[in-house]
């Protein structure tokens, strides 16, 4: 087994309680220790998408490392997460109740790593995230990743559904849909706090049904995407601006982190992280009194 697994629990219970020092009863997501693994990769637009929520339908750009170009925060991304690991535990259990964002349990598995705050039994509980996504920029810049008028033309000819908008409301007007093209790269680096096996194994699957679900904005189908992992290291050696200055994507999408490899430590295996992704099942089982805590 890799070094960076051998060092990791394979679960760890947040919501146990732990007497400290001064003979406070505290739950172990309290005691926060600073472990931590950075999940290194790339994500691959698979469709169109449109990331702004805002009214105004502008695009989300900023001159980063030498260019314009579109960012996807890290929140969007973790909300995706989030609601695609609750999906994943529903689906072991299908009493499980907690539900984001107006029903969280604050005692589940989900809770104890992505956060919150809710008014538990007459008292505010607050969990701070385990998960960290840190907002991610485009390989490309925003003119080459923004679909143009002509290019629009284009799609909307190939699929009229598209100038739908959502619910039909935006008759597909050309100057208010503003749309990121397929083949946008964005590399990522997602922290995991206090991390374990099981967190691994359920963000590996998670990523896999958020890509599959799309990070378009609310209501549209838009944005799935394709994610690969380049490395899981427990240093933070490397930054945005490696990745961005180290990641080629040519004109047909295709794209070489080469100079990446060269540079990070794949510590894991891609065969040890499907392994890990195929233990989900089975640890779900044996910690399911842990992960879903009091069902009321
Ligand atoms: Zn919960």
């Amino acid at each position: 087994m890799s070094e960076i697994l051998d060092k990791i629990p394979e679960y760890i219970d947040f919501g146990e309680k732990k007497t400290t020092a001064d003979d406070e009863e505290l739950e172990k997501i309290y005691l926060r220790e600073n472990n931590y693994l950075a999940v290194i990769g790339y994500k691959t637009l698979e469709d169109f998408a449109r990331f702004t929520s805002s009214e105004d339908l502008s695009m989300d750009t900023i001159e980063y490392v030498g260019k314009d170009r579109i960012y996807f925060t890290g929140l969007k991304r973790r909300a995706v997460y989030r609601r695609a690991s609750e999906a994943i535990l529903r689906e072991y259990l299908s009493d499980y109740k907690c539900a984001t964002p107006d029903h969280q349990c604050m005692d589940c598995y989900n809770c104890y790593t992505y956060g919150g705050t809710n008014l538990v039994k007459g008292e505010t509980k607050s969990i701070r995230s385990r998960m960290k996504m840190t907002t991610s920029y485009s390989i490309q810049s925003s003119i080459d990743a923004i679909v143009d008028e002509d290019e629009f033309h284009i799609m909307v000819h190939r699929d009229l559904e598209m100038a739908q908008g959502d619910e039909g409301q935006e008759k597909g007007s050309i100057h208010t849909i503003t749309l990121i093209k397929p083949n946008t790269v964005f590399p990522f680096i997602d922290i995991i706090f206090n991390p374990t096996k099981f967190d691994l194994a359920m963000y590996l699957e998670t990523v896999e049904r958020g890509d599959a679900e799309g990070y378009g904005s609310k209501g549209s189908l838009l944005g799935t995407m394709s994610t690969e992992i380049l490395g899981i290291v427990d240093n933070l050696d490397i930054t945005y601006k490696d990745l961005l200055k180290k990641i080629e994507v040519d004109e047909e999408g295709e794209v070489d982190a080469s100079k990446i490899d060269e540079i990070i430590d794949m510590s894991i295996s891609k065969e040890e992280l499907e392994d890990l992704k195929h233990s989900l099942p089975k640890m779900i089982e044996k910690y399911e009194d842990e992960i879903y805590h009091d069902l009321n």
